[in-house]
């Protein structure tokens, strides 16, 4: 293969917890199913759970039902099982896609790929032959995915001719990413880092879940987490069958399945507790010789989550540069018990700025408080928000560390403002932080444009074919003026102004779609 001398070293994105495909293959290596995204056989659960379903409701009693039903899920989750020393028992295999640059993979990867992390204008500017996707299992180890991380580098410089690779780590690989600094970031394969919503200090969500400190009067977003929305259809119509305290008390031992079957056995979910509550954690849930092995695992982890500040600037000194993009005052997911914590829903605040500070989701700074000055000395500069609610002076990269208010950790793929952002550092050399260029920030609002990008703009040309009235043609072209004008904006306001584009484009495609 030619070796390319362009300017943009390759690009490795490392994704998130529900981005990278798992598959169950049986003992003589032949694929059974998907392990990951679930693929639970919903009709065989509800067969297994219905005869102690009936007795719930004869006797009101719900032990019996309870206990048939966690041993259900267990069964039915078995392809995640993870053992106590924190390894998988199944044969697992990656869908790694060979090591392909994205333009090496089938159209169906690709358009997974692109769905998954829609970073199609990044690939306009690198080439699909700069652009890498690592996959992982979400619930393996840390270290050992770190290992396969560094190989994969090495490859991927072998592959192109280039001494080092650009790495996007996205939520979960925010975890990935610090094992792999931890063990392999003193040999200098990094260019630059730009975080995506990472969870580089855990989520307070997943230590809800391992303390069970739940709000369970809502568990479709818990269960949602997990499981497949066939699944969590059937459950929801169970549920509701019963009363508040029954339909509680049902999803706590659906809560332990997952805990015990993986969750709590798993080095991966260990390395997303924050590292405030890890020791607490691990004194109460990993006691006992049994869990010697999982204790080393987490405690090496540990040790390197608690030490990132000292390790990334160590790394930053040799010569990598590190950006982040995070959200910013949402409190965490409804079923979360911790109710005041600054997050996207799913990752805190602290966690995705390397962190920040805050006293709460949209809570101002108290008026007599004094802006941080720790890393950034330069007293010109300001890394309070304008709305007073957050402060990246106490970040371990104030100056390259971009926030979007309100928003949401699963959409910040819709932002399009985000991902012209995390094009512009990968791609530009010239741009070092939030100084940089007037039109992104530090400080940002949001704005979810999925509608207007994937449904209706790519509706124009075909509605524009039809015989329509003259002012049904006219409001079409408008909208589409008015959502490539919003796509030239970079700076956002509030979601309000994305959100009324996109309805008066519905209502005018409605129209059309009526002749
Ligand atoms: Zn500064």
């Amino acid at each position: 293969m030619s070796k390319c001398t362009c300017e943009y070293c390759p690009t490795i994105i490392v994704p998130g917890i529900g981005q990278s495909k798992v598959d169950l293959y049986s003992s003589d290596n032949k694929r059974i199913k998907s392990a990951w995204p679930m693929d639970i056989d919903t009709k065989a659960l509800v067969k297994k759970i219905v005869p102690s379903a009936i007795l719930l409701l004869l006797t009101k009693s719900d032990k019996a039902f309870c206990k048939s039903l966690k041993k259900a899920i267990g069964e039915a989750v078995t392809p995640l099982r993870v053992n106590k020393e924190g390894v998988s028992t199944e044969n697992l295999h990656i869908v790694d896609y060979e090591g392909n640059s994205l333009k090496n993979c089938s159209a169906d990867d690709k358009r997974y790929i692109y769905k998954m992390v829609p970073m199609e204008a990044l690939a306009e500017v690198i080439g699909e032959d700069h652009l890498y996707f690592f996959a992982y299992n979400s619930f393996g180890q840390p270290y050992e995915t770190a290992k396969r991380l560094n190989d994969y580098i090495q490859n991927v410089k072998k592959e192109t001719g280039y001494d080092k690779v650009n790495l996007i780590p996205v939520s979960l690989g925010g975890s990935i990413a610090t094992a792999y600094f931890d063990a392999y970031g003193e040999q200098g394969d990094v260019n630059r880092v730009c975080y995506f919503v990472p969870a580089t200090n855990g989520s307070t969500l997943i230590a809800d879940i391992f303390s069970k400190n739940l709000d369970l009067s809502n568990p479709t977003s818990l269960l949602g987490m997990f499981l497949d929305g066939k699944t969590i259809e059937s459950l929801e119509k169970l549920l509701k069958r019963f009363h508040k305290d029954t339909a509680e008390n049902i999803v706590g031992a659906l809560v332990d399945a997952l805990l015990e079957t993986f969750l709590m056995n798993c080095p991966g979910m260990w390395a997303v507790i924050p590292r405030e509550k890890y020791q607490e954690y691990r004194d109460k849930y990993l006691v006992g010789e049994e869990y010697n092995v999982l204790r080393e695992k987490t405690d090496r982890f540990f040790k390197a989550q608690n030490n990132l500040r000292d390790l990334l600037i160590k790394i930053e000194n040799q010569g990598t540069e590190f950006f982040s993009i995070c959200g910013y005052d949402l409190p965490l997911l409804p079923f979360a018990g911790t109710k005041t914590l600054n997050s996207d829903t799913i990752v805190d605040f602290k966690s995705a700025s390397l962190g920040g500070y805050s006293i709460g989701p949209n809570k101002e700074l108290p008026e007599d408080y004094e802006p941080v000055y720790d890393r950034c000395q330069n007293k010109e500069h300001n890394h309070v928000s304008p709305d007073r609610t957050v402060d990246l002076g106490t970040a371990i990269f104030p100056d390259s560390t971009f926030c979007f208010k309100y928003q949401v950790h699963d959409d910040t793929a819709y932002n399009d403002v985000a991902l012209s952002l995390c094009k512009e550092i990968i791609t530009n050399k010239n741009f070092t932080g939030v100084y940089s260029d007037p039109r992104f920030p530090q400080f940002n609002g949001s704005r979810d444009i999925f509608r207007l990008k994937y449904r209706l703009l790519p509706r124009v040309d075909e509605l524009l074919k039809k015989d329509l009235p003259q002012d049904i043609k006219d409001g079409i072209l408008k909208s589409k003026e008015e959502a490539e004008n919003l796509f030239k904006n970079t700076i956002i306001k509030d979601r309000t102004e994305a959100d009324e584009i996109t309805k008066r484009f519905d209502e005018i495609v409605k129209k059309a779609d009526e002749f």
